[in-house]
């Protein structure tokens, strides 16, 4: 495979080939680099670095174990697989990496108030948490439909303190959420700071958000390699966003022998139009303030998308994942629901562990692929969270 020099990514002013950049408004744009530029020297700050690295190990509970899903990869009689456990983290996934992450920069930036919108609940949790535990007020918009159906999670982000804001406009979902909490932010962008929950969004939210997650991908590599003495054949994980799949694909990158592959929600099926397989199936065009392929209308406006999983449930996706696309550094697959359903009940019951319904597509993916590789070859999946969240759907859905 040909090399690449990754370190560099992305440009100056947030390029990552011809993706990403910083389409806002010119008042923003002052805002945006203003946080890069704090992003910058707070990182480089050794005090920073050991703060982080404290709460990393007393508050989350790193490093997350590397396991070797012995009974599975039997089961399936081909490749050994392992799982990287983001779902033992202190709040049940690898969310809570880059919340920690954006909370002491924020309260670095001296800003008083953290906005962030969610849709099924588990950014505004790992948010309210973050900012709980760095005493810096949190406001989640959510739409009032998602708030009828993830009322745990909308109690959870009240218990931490968090102002929960009710969406009723549009279809009261995700996307209303985020124009409502991105006009709330308007109103202060100077001393509000606008969390953003993947890879996402204008520069430097994909850079800073990928930066923060690399640290799967730093403990996982040198774990496997105790284990081992090798690298893994195989690295995957699951895409919404692509947050935790950029956190573990990160370390690998330069890594030629190491073959990578991101998993899109197939949802229903690729040739329905009920699927979020941005990658796969969209074209490069703009969303959220950057430039990324983009599952849209023939008029550009953003299509209605659908996964089992809330968390992949985006019609867009990071400008890395675009580049690493085009490049041929990573390759893109989908599972669909129902592979994603099975997955989720063997992991649960030939391992006792239950992952998230977003994790479930990445050991979907695996589960497919180990048979068709030989004993002596490795998978390492993401885990990128816990699944107790999904479990009275799933039991509904199977009639368990
Ligand atoms: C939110 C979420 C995802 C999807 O987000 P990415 O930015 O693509 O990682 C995946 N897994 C879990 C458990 C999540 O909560």
């Amino acid at each position: 495979m040909k090399r690449f020099d990754f370190a560099p990514m992305p440009t100056a002013d947030g390029y990552f080939g011809d993706y990403g950049g910083q389409i806002v408004p010119p008042e923003l744009k002052q805002i945006m680099d203003d946080i890069d530029r704090a992003y910058e020297e707070i990182r480089q700050q050794p005090e920073f670095q050991a703060e982080l690295a404290m709460l990393h190990a007393d508050y989350v509970g790193r490093p997350s174990p590397v396991y070797l899903a012995r009974r599975l990869s039997e089961q399936l009689g081909g490749a050994r697989i392992y799982l990287k456990r983001e779902d033992l983290n202190h709040t049940g996934a690898h969310k809570i990496n880059h919340c920690l992450g954006e909370a002491l920069l924020a309260k670095y930036m001296g800003k008083t108030k953290v906005l962030a919108e969610t849709g099924a609940g588990q950014h505004g949790v790992a948010l309210a948490t973050a900012c709980a535990l760095v005493g810096i007020p949190c406001e989640i918009h959510m739409g009032q439909v998602d708030i009828e159906k993830e009322h745990p999670n909308v109690t959870k982000m009240k218990i931490l303190g968090c102002k929960v804001v009710s969406v009723t406009r549009g279809t009261a979902t995700l996307k209303d959420a985020v124009d409502s909490a991105f006009e709330e932010y308007l109103k202060d962008p100077v001393n509000s700071i606008y969390a953003i929950g993947s890879v996402v969004g204008p520069h430097p939210f994909p850079k800073m958000v990928r930066d923060f997650q690399s640290i799967i991908g730093r403990e996982a590599r040198e774990q496997f390699l105790a284990k081992t003495g090798t690298l893994p054949d195989i690295i995957t994980a699951c895409v919404g966003g692509g947050s935790n799949a950029m956190g573990l694909f990160t370390a690998f990158l330069d890594d030629e022998d190491v073959r990578i592959v991101g998993v899109e929600p197939a949802g229903k099926g690729l040739d329905t139009p009920d699927h979020a397989a941005t990658l796969s199936k969209g074209r490069p065009g703009q969303l959220h303030g950057m430039k990324c392929y983009v599952l849209e209308d023939a008029a550009g406006e953003p299509l209605p998308v659908h996964s089992i999983a809330s968390g992949l449930d985006y019609p867009g996706i990071g400008p890395q994942h675009s580049y690493l696309k085009d490049l041929g550094r990573v390759e893109y697959d989908t599972a669909t629901d129902d592979e994603c359903l099975d997955a989720y009940m063997t992991l649960s019951r030939v391992e006792g562990i239950i992952p998230a319904l977003e994790s479930a597509h990445a050991v979907a993916w695996a589960m497919r692929t180990a048979p068709t590789l030989g004993r002596d070859q490795s998978i390492l999946i993401n885990l990128s969270g816990r699944g107790d969240k999904d479990a009275d759907y799933v039991a509904e859905r199977l009639g368990l």
